[in-house]
Protein backbone atom coordinates (compact mmCIF):
# COMPACT_ATOMS: atom_id res chain seq x y z
CA UNK A 1 0.00 0.00 0.00
CA UNK A 2 1.62 3.80 -0.78
CA UNK A 3 0.78 5.90 1.72
CA UNK A 4 0.91 9.43 1.24
CA UNK A 5 3.97 9.53 -0.87
CA UNK A 6 4.09 11.32 -4.09
CA UNK A 7 4.48 9.62 -7.70
CA UNK A 8 7.87 11.32 -8.43
CA UNK A 9 10.97 9.71 -7.71
CA UNK A 10 9.26 5.63 -8.60
CA UNK A 11 12.96 4.34 -9.07
CA UNK A 12 14.94 6.03 -7.00
CA UNK A 13 12.02 5.11 -4.03
CA UNK A 14 12.48 1.16 -5.09
CA UNK A 15 16.23 1.59 -5.24
CA UNK A 16 16.19 2.67 -1.85
CA UNK A 17 14.19 -0.22 -0.82
CA UNK A 18 15.35 -3.00 -2.28
CA UNK A 19 18.43 -2.29 0.23
CA UNK A 20 16.61 -1.32 3.49
CA UNK A 21 14.14 -4.09 3.42
CA UNK A 22 17.00 -6.74 3.85
CA UNK A 23 17.54 -5.00 6.97
CA UNK A 24 14.06 -5.68 9.00
CA UNK A 25 12.12 -5.15 11.93
CA UNK A 26 14.48 -7.83 13.78
CA UNK A 27 17.40 -6.38 12.96
CA UNK A 28 16.69 -2.88 14.29
CA UNK A 29 15.31 -4.68 17.42
CA UNK A 30 18.64 -6.21 18.36
CA UNK A 31 21.22 -3.64 17.89
CA UNK A 32 18.69 -1.61 20.97
CA UNK A 33 19.60 -0.21 23.41
CA UNK A 34 22.64 1.09 21.63
CA UNK A 35 24.55 -0.79 19.35
CA UNK A 36 25.54 0.36 15.79
CA UNK A 37 23.81 -0.12 12.69
CA UNK A 38 27.51 -0.97 11.03
CA UNK A 39 25.84 -3.37 8.43
CA UNK A 40 23.03 -1.14 7.54
CA UNK A 41 25.35 1.80 7.11
CA UNK A 42 27.92 -0.33 4.96
CA UNK A 43 24.68 -1.51 2.10
CA UNK A 44 23.78 2.13 2.23
CA UNK A 45 27.01 3.16 1.55
CA UNK A 46 27.96 0.64 -0.97
CA UNK A 47 24.64 1.81 -2.59
CA UNK A 48 25.67 5.04 -3.24
CA UNK A 49 22.63 6.47 -1.41
CA UNK A 50 25.13 7.91 1.29
CA UNK A 51 27.05 9.45 -1.16
CA UNK A 52 24.04 11.03 -2.44
CA UNK A 53 24.57 14.84 -2.15
CA UNK A 54 28.32 14.44 -3.37
CA UNK A 55 28.37 16.40 -6.57
CA UNK A 56 29.36 14.03 -9.38
CA UNK A 57 32.79 15.58 -9.65
CA UNK A 58 34.15 14.53 -6.25
CA UNK A 59 32.65 10.63 -6.95
CA UNK A 60 29.52 11.52 -5.48
CA UNK A 61 25.71 10.68 -6.56
CA UNK A 62 25.24 14.58 -7.38
CA UNK A 63 21.24 14.08 -5.94
CA UNK A 64 18.83 17.28 -5.27
CA UNK A 65 18.13 17.84 -1.77
CA UNK A 66 14.70 16.51 -2.64
CA UNK A 67 16.01 13.43 -3.84
CA UNK A 68 18.20 12.93 -0.72
CA UNK A 69 15.04 13.54 1.69
CA UNK A 70 13.49 10.84 -0.46
CA UNK A 71 16.11 7.82 0.44
CA UNK A 72 15.57 9.17 4.07
CA UNK A 73 11.56 8.62 4.17
CA UNK A 74 12.05 5.57 1.88
CA UNK A 75 14.20 4.50 5.13
CA UNK A 76 11.76 5.28 8.01
CA UNK A 77 9.56 3.60 5.82
CA UNK A 78 10.51 0.43 6.09
CA UNK A 79 10.83 0.61 10.06
CA UNK A 80 14.25 1.41 9.75
CA UNK A 81 16.19 4.09 11.48
CA UNK A 82 18.11 6.97 9.79
CA UNK A 83 19.57 8.40 12.65
CA UNK A 84 22.54 6.37 12.22
CA UNK A 85 23.86 7.77 9.05
CA UNK A 86 21.89 11.13 8.11
CA UNK A 87 23.93 13.83 9.34
CA UNK A 88 26.37 12.50 6.54
CA UNK A 89 23.84 14.32 4.26
CA UNK A 90 22.66 17.26 6.26
CA UNK A 91 25.74 18.46 7.65
CA UNK A 92 27.77 17.86 3.90
CA UNK A 93 26.70 21.40 3.06
CA UNK A 94 28.53 23.50 5.05
CA UNK A 95 31.50 21.53 3.71
CA UNK A 96 30.25 22.05 0.19
CA UNK A 97 29.39 25.59 0.41
CA UNK A 98 32.29 26.67 2.27
CA UNK A 99 34.78 24.62 2.57
CA UNK A 100 38.26 25.31 0.08
CA UNK A 101 38.67 23.33 -3.08
CA UNK A 102 41.38 21.55 -1.33
CA UNK A 103 39.36 20.02 1.70
CA UNK A 104 36.48 19.38 -0.94
CA UNK A 105 39.28 17.03 -2.49
CA UNK A 106 40.37 15.76 0.26
CA UNK A 107 37.32 14.66 1.84
CA UNK A 108 34.40 14.63 -0.57
CA UNK A 109 35.71 11.25 -2.61
CA UNK A 110 36.28 9.83 0.69
CA UNK A 111 33.12 10.20 1.97
CA UNK A 112 31.19 9.16 -1.34
CA UNK A 113 33.55 5.93 -1.22
CA UNK A 114 32.64 5.29 2.31
CA UNK A 115 36.46 5.45 3.21
CA UNK A 116 35.64 8.11 5.26
CA UNK A 117 32.38 8.85 8.04
CA UNK A 118 31.44 12.38 8.68
CA UNK A 119 28.67 11.90 10.97
CA UNK A 120 29.59 14.07 13.69
CA UNK A 121 28.34 17.49 14.25
CA UNK A 122 29.64 19.19 17.54
CA UNK A 123 27.27 22.12 17.94
CA UNK A 124 25.34 21.82 21.36
CA UNK A 125 26.94 22.79 24.42
CA UNK A 126 25.39 21.56 28.07
CA UNK A 127 25.39 25.44 28.46
CA UNK A 128 24.24 26.89 25.55
CA UNK A 129 21.38 24.50 24.28
CA UNK A 130 19.22 26.34 21.59
CA UNK A 131 21.21 29.67 22.24
CA UNK A 132 23.73 28.77 20.15
CA UNK A 133 25.95 31.93 20.33
CA UNK A 134 26.51 31.10 24.14
CA UNK A 135 28.72 28.07 23.37
CA UNK A 136 32.04 28.20 25.18
CA UNK A 137 34.38 25.32 23.87
CA UNK A 138 37.15 27.49 22.53
CA UNK A 139 39.44 27.22 19.64
CA UNK A 140 42.92 29.40 20.22
CA UNK A 141 45.41 29.60 16.97
CA UNK A 142 48.94 28.17 18.08
CA UNK A 143 51.97 27.22 15.75
CA UNK A 144 50.64 24.36 14.75
CA UNK A 145 47.10 24.85 13.70
CA UNK A 146 44.19 25.34 16.55
CA UNK A 147 44.20 24.46 20.53
CA UNK A 148 40.55 22.91 21.41
CA UNK A 149 39.41 23.08 24.88
CA UNK A 150 35.62 22.78 25.76
CA UNK A 151 32.76 20.64 25.94
CA UNK A 152 30.19 19.57 23.39
CA UNK A 153 27.18 17.75 24.19
CA UNK A 154 24.76 14.96 22.35
CA UNK A 155 27.00 15.31 19.48
CA UNK A 156 25.33 11.82 17.93
CA UNK A 157 27.77 8.83 16.14
CA UNK A 158 31.05 10.60 17.47
CA UNK A 159 32.28 6.92 18.30
CA UNK A 160 31.74 6.09 14.42
CA UNK A 161 32.38 8.88 12.82
CA UNK A 162 35.92 9.69 11.68
CA UNK A 163 35.59 12.85 10.50
CA UNK A 164 33.79 15.79 13.08
CA UNK A 165 32.54 19.69 11.92
CA UNK A 166 32.73 21.41 15.11
CA UNK A 167 31.43 24.95 15.99
CA UNK A 168 33.80 26.66 18.26
CA UNK A 169 34.71 30.47 19.30
CA UNK A 170 37.19 31.97 18.01
CA UNK A 171 36.42 35.05 19.68
CA UNK A 172 34.88 35.04 23.38
CA UNK A 173 31.12 36.25 23.43
CA UNK A 174 32.05 39.28 25.94
CA UNK A 175 34.73 40.80 23.12
CA UNK A 176 32.37 40.49 20.13
CA UNK A 177 30.42 43.17 18.67
CA UNK A 178 27.50 41.03 17.35
CA UNK A 179 26.95 37.76 19.26
CA UNK A 180 26.99 35.85 16.24
CA UNK A 181 30.30 36.73 15.36
CA UNK A 182 33.44 35.28 16.69
CA UNK A 183 32.42 31.49 15.71
CA UNK A 184 34.11 28.93 13.47
CA UNK A 185 33.30 25.74 12.14
CA UNK A 186 36.31 23.55 11.63
CA UNK A 187 36.60 19.70 9.62
CA UNK A 188 38.90 17.32 11.17
CA UNK A 189 40.13 14.05 11.94
CA UNK A 190 38.35 12.66 14.99
CA UNK A 191 40.63 9.54 15.13
CA UNK A 192 43.62 8.57 17.43
CA UNK A 193 43.32 12.93 18.84
CA UNK A 194 45.11 13.24 21.95
CA UNK A 195 43.22 15.14 24.58
CA UNK A 196 39.78 14.04 23.05
CA UNK A 197 37.66 12.12 25.14
CA UNK A 198 34.06 10.53 23.72
CA UNK A 199 31.45 9.21 26.26
CA UNK A 200 27.80 8.01 25.62
CA UNK A 201 24.79 9.02 26.76
CA UNK A 202 22.03 6.10 27.33
CA UNK A 203 18.70 7.76 25.68
CA UNK A 204 15.39 6.30 25.02
CA UNK A 205 16.10 5.00 21.56
CA UNK A 206 18.99 3.80 19.86
CA UNK A 207 20.99 7.22 18.92
CA UNK A 208 24.28 6.53 19.68
CA UNK A 209 24.85 9.94 21.38
CA UNK A 210 27.65 11.10 23.33
CA UNK A 211 29.45 13.91 24.88
CA UNK A 212 32.66 14.71 23.81
CA UNK A 213 35.53 16.71 25.92
CA UNK A 214 38.34 18.85 24.27
CA UNK A 215 40.90 19.08 26.69
CA UNK A 216 43.94 20.92 24.72
CA UNK A 217 43.25 19.12 21.32
CA UNK A 218 45.28 20.28 18.20
CA UNK A 219 43.52 20.13 14.96
CA UNK A 220 45.53 21.21 12.52
CA UNK A 221 45.94 24.57 10.64
CA UNK A 222 43.76 23.76 7.29
CA UNK A 223 40.71 22.23 9.72
CA UNK A 224 39.16 25.58 9.58
CA UNK A 225 36.40 26.06 6.76
CA UNK A 226 35.64 29.44 5.25
CA UNK A 227 36.67 32.78 7.26
CA UNK A 228 37.28 32.42 11.10
CA UNK A 229 34.16 34.04 12.96
CA UNK A 230 31.72 33.75 10.57
CA UNK A 231 31.01 30.02 11.42
CA UNK A 232 27.57 30.77 12.91
CA UNK A 233 25.96 31.65 9.35
CA UNK A 234 27.33 29.05 7.54
CA UNK A 235 26.02 26.73 10.68
CA UNK A 236 22.74 28.51 10.03
CA UNK A 237 22.92 28.23 6.21
CA UNK A 238 22.30 24.53 6.54
CA UNK A 239 19.76 24.48 8.32
CA UNK A 240 17.23 24.34 5.64
CA UNK A 241 18.52 21.24 4.45
CA UNK A 242 18.50 20.04 7.15
CA UNK A 243 14.86 20.42 8.46
CA UNK A 244 13.91 19.42 5.01
CA UNK A 245 15.98 15.88 5.78
CA UNK A 246 14.38 15.68 9.18
CA UNK A 247 10.76 16.36 8.00
CA UNK A 248 10.69 13.75 5.45
CA UNK A 249 11.90 11.34 7.99
CA UNK A 250 9.43 11.99 10.37
CA UNK A 251 6.76 11.13 7.10
CA UNK A 252 8.49 8.13 6.34
CA UNK A 253 7.99 6.62 10.90
CA UNK A 254 4.06 8.23 10.09
CA UNK A 255 3.68 5.88 6.87
CA UNK A 256 5.44 2.69 8.25
CA UNK A 257 3.39 3.16 11.69
CA UNK A 258 0.04 3.74 9.25
CA UNK A 259 0.69 0.89 7.27
CA UNK A 260 0.96 -0.89 10.71
CA UNK A 261 -2.19 0.42 13.00
CA UNK A 262 -4.29 -0.29 9.25
CA UNK A 263 -3.38 -3.98 8.50
CA UNK A 264 -3.83 -4.63 12.49
CA UNK A 265 -7.42 -2.70 13.06
CA UNK A 266 -8.75 -4.60 9.99
CA UNK A 267 -7.75 -7.64 11.28
CA UNK A 268 -7.86 -7.71 14.68
CA UNK A 269 -11.41 -9.02 15.55
CA UNK A 270 -13.06 -7.15 19.02
CA UNK A 271 -16.82 -7.75 19.78
CA UNK A 272 -17.40 -9.35 16.65
CA UNK A 273 -16.22 -6.84 14.76
CA UNK A 274 -12.55 -5.64 13.33
CA UNK A 275 -11.81 -2.63 15.93
CA UNK A 276 -10.78 -0.22 12.92
CA UNK A 277 -14.85 -0.15 12.74
CA UNK A 278 -14.77 1.62 15.29
CA UNK A 279 -14.57 5.68 15.33
CA UNK A 280 -12.72 5.93 18.35
CA UNK A 281 -9.76 3.59 16.15
CA UNK A 282 -10.20 5.15 13.31
CA UNK A 283 -10.70 8.79 13.65
CA UNK A 284 -7.15 9.19 14.93
CA UNK A 285 -5.91 7.52 12.14
CA UNK A 286 -8.02 9.59 9.61
CA UNK A 287 -6.61 12.90 11.34
CA UNK A 288 -2.72 11.66 11.73
CA UNK A 289 -3.09 10.64 7.67
CA UNK A 290 -4.52 14.19 6.73
CA UNK A 291 -1.89 16.03 9.06
CA UNK A 292 1.13 13.93 7.41
CA UNK A 293 -0.38 14.78 3.54
CA UNK A 294 -0.06 18.37 4.77
CA UNK A 295 3.39 17.86 5.99
CA UNK A 296 3.87 16.02 2.81
CA UNK A 297 2.90 19.26 0.90
CA UNK A 298 5.01 21.45 2.28
CA UNK A 299 8.02 19.21 2.25
CA UNK A 300 8.39 18.59 -1.25
CA UNK A 301 7.48 22.64 -1.55
CA UNK A 302 10.39 22.98 1.09
CA UNK A 303 12.97 21.39 -1.32
CA UNK A 304 11.87 22.31 -4.40
CA UNK A 305 12.37 25.70 -3.67
CA UNK A 306 15.93 24.73 -1.77
CA UNK A 307 16.94 23.13 -4.81
CA UNK A 308 15.93 25.86 -7.09
CA UNK A 309 17.97 27.97 -4.96
CA UNK A 310 15.03 29.85 -3.66
CA UNK A 311 14.63 31.52 -0.06
CA UNK A 312 12.78 28.28 1.97
CA UNK A 313 13.27 29.17 5.47
CA UNK A 314 10.14 29.63 6.31
CA UNK A 315 9.30 26.09 4.34
CA UNK A 316 11.19 24.24 6.01
CA UNK A 317 11.09 25.47 9.25
CA UNK A 318 7.76 24.64 8.55
CA UNK A 319 7.85 21.51 7.39
CA UNK A 320 10.17 20.36 10.51
CA UNK A 321 7.20 21.19 12.69
CA UNK A 322 3.96 19.69 10.35
CA UNK A 323 5.73 16.49 9.71
CA UNK A 324 7.08 15.97 13.64
CA UNK A 325 3.77 16.86 14.68
CA UNK A 326 2.27 14.86 12.49
CA UNK A 327 4.57 11.65 12.35
CA UNK A 328 4.06 12.14 16.43
CA UNK A 329 0.86 11.84 16.00
CA UNK A 330 0.29 9.10 14.01
CA UNK A 331 2.74 6.82 16.13
CA UNK A 332 0.04 7.93 19.01
CA UNK A 333 -2.84 6.69 17.34
CA UNK A 334 -0.81 3.46 16.17
CA UNK A 335 0.18 2.72 19.96
CA UNK A 336 -3.66 3.32 20.95
CA UNK A 337 -4.86 0.88 18.36
CA UNK A 338 -2.47 -2.10 19.08
CA UNK A 339 -3.79 -1.67 21.99
CA UNK A 340 -1.45 -3.81 24.51
CA UNK A 341 0.30 -5.45 21.82
CA UNK A 342 1.32 -1.78 20.77
CA UNK A 343 3.42 -2.24 23.51
CA UNK A 344 5.05 -5.59 22.62
CA UNK A 345 8.76 -4.56 21.23
CA UNK A 346 8.15 -7.28 18.38
CA UNK A 347 5.65 -5.14 16.97
CA UNK A 348 7.80 -2.09 16.07
CA UNK A 349 5.28 0.32 17.69
CA UNK A 350 6.44 1.60 20.76
CA UNK A 351 10.34 1.51 19.03
CA UNK A 352 9.00 4.18 16.03
CA UNK A 353 6.94 5.89 18.93
CA UNK A 354 10.00 6.77 20.62
CA UNK A 355 12.28 7.20 17.83
CA UNK A 356 10.14 10.21 15.92
CA UNK A 357 8.97 11.50 19.26
CA UNK A 358 12.38 13.18 19.25
CA UNK A 359 12.11 14.89 15.86
CA UNK A 360 10.09 17.71 18.03
CA UNK A 361 13.28 18.46 20.19
CA UNK A 362 16.00 18.57 17.98
CA UNK A 363 17.77 18.77 16.05
CA UNK A 364 15.51 21.99 16.80
CA UNK A 365 12.87 22.43 19.45
CA UNK A 366 9.25 22.84 17.76
CA UNK A 367 9.76 25.90 20.03
CA UNK A 368 11.98 27.67 18.11
CA UNK A 369 10.61 26.88 15.29
CA UNK A 370 7.59 28.86 15.87
CA UNK A 371 10.05 31.45 17.75
CA UNK A 372 11.49 32.07 13.95
CA UNK A 373 7.57 31.85 11.94
CA UNK A 374 6.16 34.61 14.60
CA UNK A 375 9.23 36.64 14.24
CA UNK A 376 10.93 36.58 10.74
CA UNK A 377 7.68 35.55 9.01
CA UNK A 378 4.64 37.31 10.71
CA UNK A 379 6.79 40.27 12.22
CA UNK A 380 5.73 39.97 15.43
CA UNK A 381 8.49 40.76 18.21
CA UNK A 382 11.40 38.91 19.23
CA UNK A 383 11.17 36.86 22.37
CA UNK A 384 14.66 36.38 23.28
C1 LIG B 1 19.14 12.30 20.82
C2 LIG B 1 19.68 13.65 20.53
C3 LIG B 1 20.62 13.80 19.52
C4 LIG B 1 21.19 15.05 19.26
N1 LIG B 1 22.19 15.16 18.33
C5 LIG B 1 22.88 16.32 18.23
C6 LIG B 1 24.05 16.41 17.41
O1 LIG B 1 24.44 15.45 16.73
N2 LIG B 1 24.76 17.58 17.41
C7 LIG B 1 24.37 18.65 18.16
O2 LIG B 1 25.04 19.67 18.12
N3 LIG B 1 23.24 18.60 18.93
C8 LIG B 1 22.51 17.47 18.99
N4 LIG B 1 21.39 17.41 19.80
C9 LIG B 1 21.01 18.56 20.60
C10 LIG B 1 19.71 19.20 20.16
O3 LIG B 1 19.95 19.95 19.00
C11 LIG B 1 19.21 20.03 21.36
O4 LIG B 1 18.79 19.13 22.37
C12 LIG B 1 18.11 20.93 20.97
O5 LIG B 1 18.57 21.92 20.09
C13 LIG B 1 17.49 21.63 22.19
O6 LIG B 1 18.49 22.16 23.02
P1 LIG B 1 18.49 21.80 24.59
O7 LIG B 1 18.35 20.33 24.73
O8 LIG B 1 19.67 22.43 25.23
O9 LIG B 1 17.20 22.47 25.15
P2 LIG B 1 17.09 23.95 25.73
O10 LIG B 1 17.59 24.93 24.76
O11 LIG B 1 17.64 23.94 27.10
O12 LIG B 1 15.51 24.09 25.80
C14 LIG B 1 14.74 23.34 26.76
C15 LIG B 1 13.26 23.63 26.57
O13 LIG B 1 13.02 25.03 26.69
C16 LIG B 1 12.34 25.53 25.54
N5 LIG B 1 12.86 26.87 25.22
C17 LIG B 1 14.12 27.35 25.35
N6 LIG B 1 14.18 28.64 24.95
C18 LIG B 1 12.93 28.97 24.53
C19 LIG B 1 12.36 30.16 23.99
N7 LIG B 1 13.07 31.28 23.78
N8 LIG B 1 11.04 30.15 23.67
C20 LIG B 1 10.30 29.04 23.88
N9 LIG B 1 10.78 27.89 24.39
C21 LIG B 1 12.10 27.86 24.71
C22 LIG B 1 12.65 24.54 24.44
O14 LIG B 1 11.60 24.49 23.51
C23 LIG B 1 12.77 23.24 25.18
O15 LIG B 1 11.47 22.68 25.31
C24 LIG B 1 20.76 16.17 20.02
C25 LIG B 1 19.78 16.02 21.02
C26 LIG B 1 19.26 14.78 21.28
C27 LIG B 1 18.24 14.65 22.39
Amino acid sequence: MDLIQSSEHDALRAGVREVVERFDGAYWRALEPDRYPEEFVAALTDAGFLGALVPEEYGGGGATVTEASVILEEISASGGNPSACHAQMYIMGTLLRHGSEEQKRRYLPAIADGSLRLQAFGVTEPGAGSETTRIRTRAERVEDGWRINGQKIWTSRALYSDLMILLARTTPYEDVAKKTDGLSVFIFDMRDLEGLTIKPIATMMNHNTTEVFFDDVVIPADALIGEEGRGFRYILDGMNAERILIASECIGDGRFVLERAISYTNEREVFGRPIGANQGVQFPLARAYAQLCAANLVRFEAARRFDAGEACASEANMAKLLASEASWAAANAALDAHGGFGFAVEYDIERKFRETRLYQVAPINNNLVLAYLGQHVLGLPKSY
